[in-house]
């Protein structure tokens, strides 16, 4: 499976910590996310991240564009509901591509433990079905 990642500033930490906590399960998986929260989380569990641009410089449009393209099968977009800044990515494109093609998405940890759980069970198997791995 292909998970995305990305988090606000202020989230950026909590996300390192939930990525420490779940290294295992996402060691499984293939790993891309926005340019600084990839840096982050790469430094940080030594999981290899593959980096688009920071979202300042597009890095979530880019991931909107392989969510468009049905290449992604779970987003986790920590974003910071109370002082977002204007430059950093808006969910909205990406939460309504995610209902498009029906990739499950956490924009918080309550969902994303639910998510990554349900991963791990075999829950989102379903997904190598519509989204089969490339050679
Ligand atoms: P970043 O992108 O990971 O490059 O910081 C996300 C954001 O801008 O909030």
């Amino acid at each position: 499976m292909t998970i995305a990642l990305i988090a606000h500033d202020s989230k950026k930490e909590l996300m390192v910590q939930f990525c420490t906590a779940y290294c295992r399960i996402l060691s499984q998986n293939q790993l891309v996310a926005t340019g600084t929260t990839g840096k982050l989380i790469a430094e940080s569990t030594g999981l290899p991240v593959k980096r688009f641009l920071s979202g300042k410089q597009g890095g979530d449009q880019q991931i909107a564009a392989r969510i468009a393209c049905n290449e992604i099968d779970l987003l986790i977009f920590f974003r910071d509901p109370i002082n977002a800044k204007p430059s950093e990515p808006n969910e909205m494109t990406l939460l309504r591509l995610c209902d498009v093609h029906n990739i499950p998405m956490a924009t918080n940890i309550a969902t994303a433990e639910v998510l990554i759980h349900g991963l791990e069970r075999g829950d989102l198997d379903w997904r190598s079905i519509v989204n089969p791995p490339q050679a």
